[in-house]
């Protein structure tokens, strides 16, 4: 199926700004879908949802956390036990290994609790800035805006940027919203990808940004080709099955 390419340019810093207001007010709860009841658990979901639905993760936590309730427990786990708890969650001995080490690296340098800076945070095994970002947002209510696939191609696509790398695009959106709103941002931005500007066939037709949106147009264009290329296809089928029984007769 042919990508749909992103807007070579972004749009002006008002239509920007006009797009981000009306998906806040499209999702004006939206909050993780992760199930967790502390930041030790929201932490550990954050990094088993790498490649990884947050559907998946919940059904996976409740397990794994009735084994391990907290850091000093999953400290001493053995991993093939972590590994089985979490093997429906994809790359499971990578993340199994993460999440044992940093339960440790919470043990021995934080008493036990997760730290509330992204320096510390960082610093724990398997743990990077979109991971950091969403602990600091979602667990402490601080000004961070994690950029994961759904932001990253909406993001895009609405031409709030045209950044290459998550940081860049982090910094396209984040200045153009207060920083009161930057943890608010990524879920409004998620949602609408998970929802409604889907990553292999936008629903254009239901968007409420449609009207500024950038890509309408050319997802427009996109869908006409792939339609033509499925009938020309389908004829093509057609030929080759009438020739062949032309031949057999
Ligand atoms: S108009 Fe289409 S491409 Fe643009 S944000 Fe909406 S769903 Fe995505």
């Amino acid at each position: 199926m042919a990508e749909i390419p992103f807007p070579k340019r972004k749009v002006s810093r008002a239509i920007a700004k006009e797009e981000l207001a009306l998906l806040e007010t499209s999702y004006p709860d939206a909050v993780t879908a992760l199930i967790y009841r502390n930041p030790f658990e929201l932490l550990v979901a954050v990094i088993l949802s790498a490649q990884c639905t947050d559907a998946r993760v919940n059904l996976t936590t409740p397990a794994l956390f009735a084994a391990y309730p907290n850091p000093k427990a999953l400290a001493s786990a053995r991993l093939p036990d972590v590994e089985r708890l979490i093997q429906s969650c994809g790359f499971f001995r990578t993340k199994a290994k993460n999440i044992v080490a940093a339960a440790r690296a919470l043990s021995e340098r934080h008493a036990g609790r997760v730290p509330e800076t992204r320096e510390e945070l960082e610093a724990l095994p398997g743990v990077g800035r979109k991971t950091a970002s969403v602990v600091l947002s979602v667990a402490f209510g601080e000004a961070a805006f994690a950029v994961d696939t759904h932001v990253f191609r909406v993001a895009h696509r609405l031409g709030l940027t045209t950044g290459t790398t998550p940081l860049a695009v982090e910094r396209d959106v984040t200045a153009l919203l207060p920083e009161a709103q930057w943890r608010h941002a990524h879920h409004w931005l998620i949602l609408h990808g998970r929802a409604i500007c889907k990553a292999p066939t936008p629903l254009c037709e239901r968007c409420p940004v449609r009207s500024l949106c950038p890509s309408a147009p050319i997802v427009a264009k996109t869908k006409a080709a792939r339609a033509n290329r499925g009938a020309a296809g389908a004829g093509a089928r057609r030929r080759v099955r009438s020739i062949s029984k032309a031949s057999k007769a």
